[in-house]
C-alpha cells in the first residue's frame, strides 16, 4: 500500500463489519481500500463462535430445504438469552441478520 493510493471508499478494520463493508463497496464496483490496524484480519468474528456463526433463516439455509422460522429462532433466542427481553427487540435484530446474509457471496 502506498499512502498516495486514492480509492472511492477506505474501510477501517477487518471485522465483520468492515469485510462486509468492503465487499459491498467493492461489489457495487466502487474502488476500495480495507486497512487493519493489527496483523490479523478478521476481528473478533476471526475468533469468536468457534468457527459457528447463527444466522437463521437464512437464503442459504431455505434453499438446502431448511424450514427454519424466524418464530422458531426467536423461541430458541429467549429460551437460550434471555425469556424476559421483549421479543420485537429480537425479532428486528434476527430479520436484519438473515437480511445481511442474504446480500454475501452465495447467500442470496
Ligand atoms: C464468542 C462469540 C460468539 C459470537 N457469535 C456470533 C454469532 O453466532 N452471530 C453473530 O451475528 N455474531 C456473533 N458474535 C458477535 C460478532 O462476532 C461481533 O459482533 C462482530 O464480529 C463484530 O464485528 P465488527 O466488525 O463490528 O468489530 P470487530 O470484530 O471488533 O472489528 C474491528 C476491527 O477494526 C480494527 N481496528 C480498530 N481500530 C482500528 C484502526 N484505528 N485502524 C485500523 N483498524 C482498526 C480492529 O483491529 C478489528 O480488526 C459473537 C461474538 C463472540 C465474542
Amino acid at each position: 500500500m502506498n499512502w498516495n493510493d486514492e480509492c472511492d471508499v477506505l474501510v477501517v478494520g477487518s471485522g465483520a463489519g468492515g469485510c462486509t463493508g468492503a465487499y459491498t463497496a467493492a461489489r457495487e464496483g466502487l474502488s476500495t481500500i480495507l486497512v487493519e490496524a493489527t496483523d490479523r484480519v478478521g476481528g473478533i468474528a476471526a475468533y469468536s463462535g468457534g468457527g459457528g456463526m447463527w444466522f437463521p433463516c437464512n437464503a442459504a439455509l431455505r434453499r438446502s430445504g431448511d424450514a427454519d422460522t424466524i418464530e422458531d429462532a426467536l423461541t430458541y433466542y429467549r429460551a437460550v438469552v434471555n425469556r424476559r427481553a421483549h421479543p420485537s427487540r429480537f425479532t428486528r435484530g434476527l430479520r436484519a441478520v438473515r437480511r445481511a446474509a442474504d446480500r454475501l457471496p452465495r447467500g442470496g
